[in-house]
């Protein structure tokens, strides 16, 4: 009873709360127990090394992997024990940018763009449209590049639209993986101050899921650290990275 009523309480106040997850791959063991909140309003980058599990956790948010414990709560809705067509509509709340931005090659911007709104809002008029790409196009900065071709962007530029495309949902939840994988120092400060600006412009919450420093440091209002399949320190990135922990040290050292 007592639990019960705690988590109802946790609910209200997170767009995302996990507890208990284990995930496991045949003899490997990814996840052993992992215990997460992540607050309306905030963004929390999650670090850890590579192969660590951090995109199999943020699959597991959004149902495209099943945890072998535990429970998954996404904007209120236990995502495993959801029919198809409920998984469906939680998916258009929740933005995914994928770690190769995942644009449709034989598309320009302009249908990428376009086409998930198109399949999902059917009775939208081709004026209403053009207005909501030219929106999210604006919110990257990239307005002119409508009609180009994702093979004639650049790696900063193809991020920028990979997000203008999650953006064109209106998601209230955006999971980044890797956003600034592959790309100069320069470039990914300018997608870590986007990741910023969308989460006030659009009032998103968010996870970021890395391993650059820089990047959890610029885009995380906390940060969660994975290691071994657990969140081992969870908070500032002054007070994480202030831990005696042999492991976050090394992390640290290694990163400079
Ligand atoms: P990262 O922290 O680099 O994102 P991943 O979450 O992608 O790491 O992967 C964590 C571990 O789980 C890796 O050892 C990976 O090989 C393994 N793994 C991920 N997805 C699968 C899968 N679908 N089948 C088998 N093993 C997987
Ligand atoms: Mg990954």
């Amino acid at each position: 009873m007592k639990e019960q009523a705690k988590h109802q309480i946790n609910l209200e106040e997170s767009v995302i709360a996990i507890t208990g997850l284990e995930k496991s791959f045949d003899e490997l063991d990814v996840l052993k127990g992992v215990d997460f909140t992540l607050y309306r309003g905030e963004n929390v980058a999650v670090l850890g090394k590579s192969g660590s599990g951090k995109s199999v956790l943020i699959k597991i948010m959004v149902g495209l992997l099943r945890p072998d414990a535990g429970q998954v709560w996404v904007l209120s809705k236990e995502v495993n024990e959801l029919k198809r067509k409920e998984l469906d509509a939680l998916r258009l709340r929740v933005g995914f940018l994928f770690q190769s931005s995942a644009l449709y090659d034989s598309m320009d911007v302009y249908q990428n763009l376009s086409f998930p709104l198109v399949m999902t809002k059917k009775q939208l008029t081709k004026k209403e449209v053009d207005q909501e790409v030219y929106e999210a196009l604006d919110a990257v900065g990239l307005t002119e590049k409508v009609n180009e071709m994702p093979a004639d962007l650049s790696g900063g530029q193809r991020k920028r639209i990979g997000i203008a495309r999650t953006l064109i949902l209106k998601p209230e939840i955006i999971l980044y993986d890797e956003p600034t994988s592959g790309l100069d120092p320069i470039t990914s400060g300018e997608i870590n101050n986007l990741i910023r600006e969308v989460q006030e412009r659009y009032n998103t919450s968010s996870v970021i899921i890395t391993h650059d420093l820089t990047c959890s440091k610029h885009t995380g209002d906390r940060i969660a650290m994975l290691l071994d399949g657990k969140f081992i320190k969870i908070g500032s990135f002054e007070n994480v990275f202030a831990s005696k922990d042999e492991a976050i040290k090394s992390f640290y050292n290694y990163n400079f």
